[in-house]
């Protein structure tokens, strides 16, 4: 008897990283097996996926996937381990736990996730959140490394986070200035750059300030104003100077809108520390010519609408929260705000589609058999401060000596700044779990390694965590490879050895019919399908006639929930703090590792570290299809690298006094003299003499955030050599 072979299906789903997009993607599945992978191609824009996810089978049949769990059995971040079998694994990760937990209390456990899964409802950090809260807490961590500085800019000077615009929205700019900003790259919601390239066609003026001649630079603007890293605050306030001094500046929308602008004013006119802030001092400090701050103003205050777009780069710097108030403030200045084409420069979230609580049912009191009275996390740690966190502990100022890490949907060694010390920091651990899909920098230092399988292994659902007008039900496409499960499978597993029993027991399609349900009270008033429906289409879209643009009835009625009610200019909540180096005015501060200790000290280059299109920060870093597509490599001028020697494809060794890189140098004039940048991702692979092969900028920067927290991983600086070997 002849059996047919399985037909050839398409199952709709979505790549759940931290890129900045959330796309469709269509997965062709035959007997199990994924065969290949398709993208929207109906009517524009579409939510286009780019090539790493179109290159999610390789991810998913990674030789380095993790199969069973695992146990250490050579020194830590050597990498060698032996299989055990699930049951073995959490009996030993229950069992260390509770003894943890006896002799030094709850908060020596530390919980370190970050974005590996992002805008998921059911499969994200959230699962080993609430185990370990019902485990009786955990010290957490905080901070982002994206977007910190514009989160508390906005929330300081806007009242919300709901201060962005939908990119069909670039059509209605007559000027859009990209600052620092890169969507061809780091995506910035899906179709943004559809969008830009619209612009540029029907004309719009775009134009470019960045340190580096960028892929969107280069795609969509008609001019590159290359600025130094750290000082895009003084080039800010040298324009809002101009607008001043020339009258410029919107005055009505100010007034009726705003509060503390004089402040602001005296400051920039100098009147309040008696220097002014004008284009000739701001172009000694970010080395953009005097006449080209001038004439930027002046284009700004005069083209409306306007566009000023940023999400974190200049902000990810030493004051990196100015930048983005300044940002916002010269919004105000020039009456951007509240009007279609115009930009708060903001976080970017839109007013559409789903609020980022959906989403949060795991941990939310409403939800049945959720976290009880009196659970509690532990003085949370700044991603940035882990590392001293472990070694220092209690003399160190923190609020524990910590024994265990427990770590899920991340890989804080490669991503968080200084991994050499982060390894010196976990292998003084007691313990350290990981849940980790493939064999990463930091599941190397775990003495358990827990397999947990890949987004297209199980059910979710998603929505874009930037804001959109759509949410993608992700259906599982093939069964779970290998021994891997979800996270939270591992955690229900989980639960009972650690004496807990109520964690839940409802599958993962009861969660996520009742994440749906409770979903459709936090929309910006959109109706949602049922959740069969939904279901079934994979899709969701809404309808809108127009653009969703952040506070559209500023006419009508006050949209800021700020103490005055206002854009503060002047924040009264910043200057409840009392921190010098957190002003309540936007205000440049030099910052340390900046240009001007870099023409004094040994280290004489500002490294900056760039998002990559082959990688969503380490995600995929491994697939091969996306390391041909850009050779991992470190930027230097021209200028800089015949200084040194160094010829394009040289391999060379970037230093600073925290740790040695070793990379190849690319040698290009598309970026500025006295700036290098390395992407960010690369695996760290340290040799026997500490240098790092892999090529993580990790390894450079400093282990250290902003006043108001913001990740600085655009303030370093190094000294590079050619390396002869
Ligand atoms: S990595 Fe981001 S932009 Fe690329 S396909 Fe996935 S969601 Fe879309």
């Amino acid at each position: 008897m002849s059996t047919s072979p399985e037909k050839e299906t398409v199952r709709l789903t979505s790549c759940p990283h931290d890129c900045g997009g959330r796309c469709l993607l269509k997965v062709h599945v035959q007997g199990g097996k994924v065969l290949r992978i398709e993208t929207d191609d109906g009517e524009e824009p579409q939510l286009r996926a780019c090539a790493r996810g179109r290159a999610y089978r390789q991810r998913v049949y990674a030789p380095d996937r993790v199969r069973t769990p695992l146990r250490r059995t050579g020194k830590r971040g050597q990498g060698s381990f032996e299989p055990i079998s699930w049951d073995t694994a959490l009996d030993e990760i229950a069992s260390r736990m509770l003894d943890i937990r006896q002799h030094f209390g709850n908060e020596a456990i530390m919980y370190i996730a970050y974005s590996g899964n992002t805008g998921t409802f059911l499969h994200s950090q959230l699962g080993v959140f609430r185990l370990l809260t019902l485990f009786g807490g955990f010290t957490p961590c905080w901070g982002s490394a994206s977007f910190w500085g514009s989160l508390f800019s906005s929330e300081a000077t806007y009242g919300t986070l709901l201060a962005g615009h939908t990119p069909d929205d670039i059509l209605n700019a007559g000027l859009i200035l990209m600052w620092g900003w890169n969507p061809a790259e780091t995506v910035q919601k899906t179709n943004t750059a559809w969008y830009l390239a619209r612009a540029r066609e029907q004309g719009t003026q775009i134009i470019a300030i960045d340190p580096r001649f960028t892929d969107s630079a280069a795609a969509f603007a008609q001019e590159w104003v290359p600025i130094r890293p750290g000082t895009d605050t003084a080039m800010l306030l040298a324009m809002a100077h101009v607008m001043i001094t020339e009258n410029l500046h919107d005055l009505p929308f100010l007034e009726k809108n705003t509060s503390g602008f004089e402040s602001f004013e005296q400051y920039v006119l100098g009147e309040s520390d008696a220097l002014s802030k004008t284009p000739a001092w701001a172009a000694q400090i970010t080395g953009v010519p005097e006449e080209r701050i001038v004439e930027l103003a002046r284009l700004y205050a005069t083209t409306k609408p306007a566009k000023l777009l940023t999400l974190g780069a200049p902000g990810r710097s030493a004051f990196g929260e100015q930048f983005h108030r300044a940002a916002a403030t010269l919004a105000a200045m020039t009456g951007n705000i509240g009007i279609y084409g115009g930009e708060p420069a903001g976080f970017g979230l839109p007013p559409v589609g789903l609020k980022p609580e959906a989403g949060t049912g795991l941990i939310a009191r409403s939800m049945p058999g959720n976290l009880p009275e009196g659970a509690r996390q532990r003085k949370a740690i700044h991603i940035t401060r882990l590392w001293d966190a472990i070694l220092t502990g209690k003399q160190g100022g923190h609020g524990a000596d910590y024994k265990m890490a427990y770590i899920t949907n991340a890989n804080p060694v490669n991503q968080f700044m200084n991994s050499n010390r982060a390894a010196e920091a976990l292998s003084s651990l007691d313990f350290v779990v990981v849940h980790e899909q493939v064999m990463n920098a930091t599941a190397r230092y775990a003495d358990i390694v827990l397999p947990v399988n890949t987004n297209f292994e199980r059910n979710d659902i998603i929505r874009p965590w930037q804001g959109g007008p759509y949410c993608i039900y992700m259906n599982k496409v093939i069964d779970p490879l290998y021994e891997s499960k979800s996270d939270l499978d591992i955690c229900r597993l989980l639960a009972p050895r650690l004496g807990i029993d109520t964690y839940g027991d409802m599958s993962d399609d009861d969660w996520l019919r009742d994440f749906w349900q409770e979903a459709e009270k936090m929309t910006h008033g959109e109706k949602l399908p049922d959740y069969d429906s939904f279901k079934q289409m994979g899709i969701h879209r809404m309808e809108r006639p127009k653009p969703s643009i952040a506070f559209e009835k500023l006419d009508k009625e006050n949209p800021f929930p700020t103490p005055s009610g206002k854009i503060e200019i002047y924040s009264s909540t910043i200057a409840e703090r009392n921190d010098p180096e957190l002003p309540p005015i936007p205000t440049y501060i030099e910052p340390w590792e900046g240009p001007v200790e870099a023409e004094s000290g040994s280290y004489p280059l500002q490294l900056i570290s760039t998002h990559s299109k082959r990688r969503i920060h380490s995600n995929m870093h491994t697939v091969a299809w996306l390391r041909d597509l850009e050779p991992h490599t470190v930027w230097i001028n021209s200028v800089d690298a015949d200084e040194r020697g160094i010829a394009d494809g040289d391999a060379v060794r970037v230093f600073n006094a925290r740790g040695t890189v070793q990379i190849k140098a690319r040698v290009t004039d598309r970026i500025m003299p006295g700036v290098v940048s390395m992407g960010q991702g690369a695996w760290y692979q340290p040799d026997e003499n500490g240098v790092d092969l892999g090529g993580c900028v990790n390894v450079l920067l400093k282990d250290t955030h902003s006043p108001a927290g913001a990740f600085c991983s655009n303030t370093c600086l190094v000294q590079i050599k050619k390396y002869l070997e």
